[in-house]
């Protein structure tokens, strides 16, 4: 066996790309062992000790998340806070509310008030009373790169009502409807690919109802395009399959179809129910039979909303305008957003100064499933951030200065526990090196998106500091900072940068990185923070010699020194280094350890002599060499951390 290979082994950690930072700093080092391990007989000849990694520290308190709804009494929030209600009903004297009774019910905003004073985390459970009524479904694009996500979005958005009222011009917003003769809509997220939608569900905002995968019928069934098929299995949504470029000649959707239905998708024209549709991006073929397909599946899922009371909706994209201040499209999720309303979007608030359809047309109001562009916010908020309606600007203000309150806590509690960590982790982890990012992207969804993979990427070894983030082109200034703090530069699907840009960069030594697929991005940072941690120093068992006579070397004169006694030996497995440190072994228990005075082939001396061979080995200060003994020849190597992906695109260092 090659020895290389059977060094230490990987953890066991599994980390899907998208988990958090705290997950991912929360990876330790195997300590490693100091005393010899003894070896027996019945063990394989040569193996490092494996070293299983120490569980994850469980912080249960501030992770605590408590569930609240509208019209909770005080004794709920008791029982689920773990708080008495004397302490609740004190906390809500302080902001100005007098509850007298525990059965007294309170708002849900003034729940959240109340839960961040205590340092919970908090879940608002939204009301599913009220008038329900049917809903259109919300659609996203998912598929491997260059199968045609972005042209299927761009053909289905010329078909949109947008384009329709506005002679063809859209307005790149996020999110697009498109309306069917029968008056029926769907609704697509203008975002393609799988970082936006991961980034979104992993903040909880699970707007997708339906994913619709793009194959591309000459290429057939990619990484990604599995990638995207488990995306969709661990969010729960159902797929459409559409099989793109049949214009082509080598198109083959035969052959799709038998690939997916091999991979575990049960095809409709196999027996199951997953619908698949042959379409032409580019020619526009097929679309019509695809809307159709997306609209069967809506309305097999039975899609329904609460349509009256106070909205519910999600953040799919947020821009700043220059004139018209940060503007954030939103996806309705239940109940209705009117125009003039209170609200709080993320840890940012404002009124609804206008509402706006897709195509920018000014509403009254936005219905569920209907994307709708809010103007009156005070601040940016990110994709995935939820919009709650409440009752007054106070109540606006307050609760987001308190949500921005507890993401800084939240924030410095993190750094804390890094660093509490980085102590646990001890002495023998060497330093923790930096490596600053720079993200540039086109639209605020993949900033945050491709941020957050990033920040997967954080090693014991690595910090990967995103030290600034920003939507647009990458610009003077970025390389300015990048300058400044040593960072290198991503760009997300943005434009090439000028070549005064490039040029600068390269003579300021500026690493620029640029990708559409998230995946080759972590790729391609992954070797980097690999190139760059500091390794491991670790002892590793090169070779494996046997004894097979031994022979004695008289000292000829005090002068000379004493008797020398020579092994003469075989090596089994791997390979002898004169600076190795030698180990005699009788039995599988370790007789000597020292360095090695000299190692010699047929009388010659030897820096390194491989498997096979014989050799004469003097141990320094050993004379106990016995027949039959067993010597392993350790050498002192640096091991870096390892960049481990795994085929559904999950990714993460290993140390
Ligand atoms: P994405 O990476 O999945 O967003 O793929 P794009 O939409 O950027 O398409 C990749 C390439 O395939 C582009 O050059 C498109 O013009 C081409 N393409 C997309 N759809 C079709 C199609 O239906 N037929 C043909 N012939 N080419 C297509």
């Amino acid at each position: 066996a090659n020895l290389d290979t059977m060094n230490f082994h990987a953890g066991v950690y599994m980390l899907a790309w998208h988990q958090k930072k705290e997950d991912v700093v929360g990876l330790k080092a195997p300590k490693r062992e100091k005393r010899v391990r003894k070896e027996t007989r019945s063990q394989p000849p040569v193996e490092a000790p494996y070293v299983a990694p120490k569980p994850k520290l469980t912080r249960s308190a501030p992770d605590k998340i408590v569930e609240i709804f509208d019209g909770m009494t005080l004794r709920d929030l008791s029982k689920r806070s773990g708080a008495t209600i004397n302490a609740l009903q004190s906390i809500l004297a302080d902001l100005g509310e007098r509850v007298e009774s525990e059965f007294d019910s309170i708002t849900i905003d003034l729940a959240e008030l109340v839960g961040m004073e205590l340092g919970v985390n908090i879940r608002r459970m939204h009301t599913g009373e009220g008038t329900v009524e049917p809903r259109p479904a919300v659609v996203t694009v998912m598929g491997h790169v260059d199968h045609g996500k972005t042209s299927l979005l761009d053909s289905l958005r010329q078909t949109s009502v947008a384009a329709k009222e506005a002679g063809g011009i859209t307005q790149h917003i996020g999110a697009f409807v498109v309306e069917m003769q029968s008056g029926a809509s769907l609704t697509f997220l203008d975002t393609p690919g799988h970082a936006a939608f991961s980034a979104m569900r992993a903040r909880g905002a699970a707007v997708t109802d339906i994913v619709v995968l793009v194959v591309a019928a000459d290429d057939g069934v990619m990484p990604q395009t599995l990638e995207a098929m488990s995306h969709a299995k661990v969010a729960n949504v159902p797929i459409v399959v559409a099989i793109n470029k049949c214009d082509k000649s080598g198109a083959d959707p035969e052959r799709v179809r038998i690939q997916l239905g091999s991979e575990g998708l049960l095809l409709e024209d196999m027996g199951g129910d997953v619908q698949v549709v042959e379409i032409s991006a580019l020619s526009k073929l097929g679309l019509d039979k695809l809307e159709e397909a997306l609209l069967l599946q809506a309305e097999i899922m039975d899609l329904k909303a609460r349509t009256d009371g106070p909205a519910q909706a999600f953040v799919v994209e947020a821009r700043v305008d220059r004139g018209r201040g940060p503007l954030a499209t939103t996806i309705v999720k239940s109940g209705t957003l009117v125009s003039g309303q209170y609200i709080v979007v993320g840890s940012e608030w404002g009124r609804i100064r206008s509402l706006r359809d897709t195509a920018g047309k000014v509403t009254e109001s936005a219905k569920p499933a209907m994307p709708v562009e809010i103007e009156g916010l005070r601040g940016l908020p990110m994709a995935g951030d939820d919009v709650v309606v409440v009752d007054s600007e106070e109540r606006a203000r307050m609760l987001s200065q308190g949500r921005k309150k507890k993401q800084e806590k939240d924030r410095l509690r993190k750094i804390d526990e890094n660093m509490t960590e980085e102590a646990e982790i001890g002495e023998e982890t060497p330093e923790r090196v930096e490596m600053p990012i720079i993200v540039k992207a086109d639209v605020q969804g993949s900033v945050q998106a491709v941020t957050d993979a990033l920040r997967s990427l954080n090693s014991p070894q690595v910090f990967v500091n995103v030290v600034h983030v920003g939507v647009g082109p990458i610009s003077e200034h970025d390389i300015d900072l990048a300058q400044a703090c040593r960072a290198c530069i991503v760009g997300f699907n943005i434009r090439d940068p000028p070549s005064a840009i490039t040029l600068g960069a390269t003579q300021a030594n500026i690493k620029i990185l640029l990708h559409k697929v998230i995946y080759h991005l972590l790729e391609e940072m992954g070797r980097l923070i690999v190139e760059k941690a500091p390794g491991t120093a670790e002892t590793q068992i090169s070779g494996e010699a046997e004894v097979l006579n031994i022979f004695e070397l008289k000292g000829r004169s005090k002068s000379k020194g004493p008797d020398i006694k020579i092994a003469g030996c075989r090596i089994t497995d791997g390979r002898f280094s004169r600076t190795g440190t030698m180990r005699l072994l009788r039995s599988g228990d370790v007789v000597f350890e020292g360095p090695c005075s000299s190692l010699k082939r047929e009388k010659q001396d030897a820096d390194t002599l491989d498997k096979g061979t014989d050799c004469g080995l003097v141990i320094e200060d050993c004379d106990e060499y016995q027949v039959g003994d067993t010597i392993q020849c350790l050498e002192q190597v640096i091991r870096k951390p390892k960049f481990i992906s795994t085929q559904s695109g999950a990714v993460r260092i290993e140390c």
